[in-house]
């Protein structure tokens, strides 16, 4: 039975199509559950300074909030879930808490988009990757995710290994920055998503990498499932190819 967990709507600026045609979507190719996780505002930059294509703003949360409840009642053959995901930016723990205290989100995904000020997932800053060693670039990565995972903020960590988007991939072996991490996790008590928004993105690969899928099993994590999807047509994309990379019973229903 597959659940989709992150799904995207319009007020993020990025995505198109109705919360509504979603859950359409997701009736039709028989989804069991979904969750809304749209961007949570960009809560560490100040009000003039957020970019209207990236994330919603504050005042548009409580619409976004009644849409799903309304989604809730009107389709009780799905289940839908009221979800958030939330960039991690060092330094802005306490403030992040504050702010995610004022919502009733049913879980929070918790994505490490930026490096240092830098988004590094988003095509218009490509030429950035030229400033970095690849190998260098996805220890500081790691090393992020790592901190998201520890700081209690967050249920679920999104697309794990995301630094692969593009298909930098670095010569060095990947497996020693797997298994810390993956350790780590497993202290921090999160889920990790399989996200198979890696499939549409030039990496051509489910987030996170088999030998890392791996390692988090060998952990004893369990895992939630999400298409990322930014446009209704998206949702459930790739997720019966999950099976092959982690077994049903180690899938989370939130
Ligand atoms: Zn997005
Ligand atoms: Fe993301
Ligand atoms: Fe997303
Ligand atoms: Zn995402």
């Amino acid at each position: 039975m597959t659940c989709d967990y992150h799904l995207h709507t319009s007020r993020c600026g990025h995505a198109r199509g109705t919360m509504e045609e979603y859950v359409l979507a997701a009736r039709d190719k028989g989804l069991k559950a979904i969750g809304f996780a749209d961007h949570f505002p960009l809560y560490w930059l100040p009000a003039g300074k957020r970019d209207p294509s990236l994330a919603m703003e504050p005042d548009e949360l409580p619409g976004y909030i009644e849409e799903v409840r309304r989604l809730q009642k009107k389709y009780p053959g799905i289940k839908i879930k009221l979800g958030i995901e939330v960039d991690y930016i060092p330094g802005f723990e306490g403030e992040l808490a504050r702010l995610l205290r004022r919502y009733p989100f049913d879980y929070v995904l918790g994505s490490v988009h930026y490096i240092d000020g830098w988004g590094f997932d988003n095509p218009a800053y490509l030429e950035q990757y030229r400033d970095w060693d690849t190998g260098e670039l996805y220890k500081r990565y790691f090393q992020l995710v790592r901190r998201a995972a520890l700081s209690g903020l967050f249920d679920v960590i999104a697309h794990p290994d995301l630094i692969k988007k593009f298909g930098y991939r670095p010569r060095v072996d990947l497996l020693p920055l797997y298994r810390e991490t993956a350790t780590v996790f497993k202290q921090a008590g999160v889920l990790v998503e399989v996200n198979t928004a890696g499939l549409r993105a030039p990496a051509g690969e489910i987030y996170p990498a088999p030998a890392f899928v791996h390692e988090c099993v060998r952990q004893g994590l369990r895992f939630t499932t999400g298409s990322d999807a930014h446009a209704p047509e998206q949702v459930g994309e790739g997720l019966n190819q999950v099976r092959l990379l982690v077994s049903e019973d180690r899938l989370v229903e939130l």
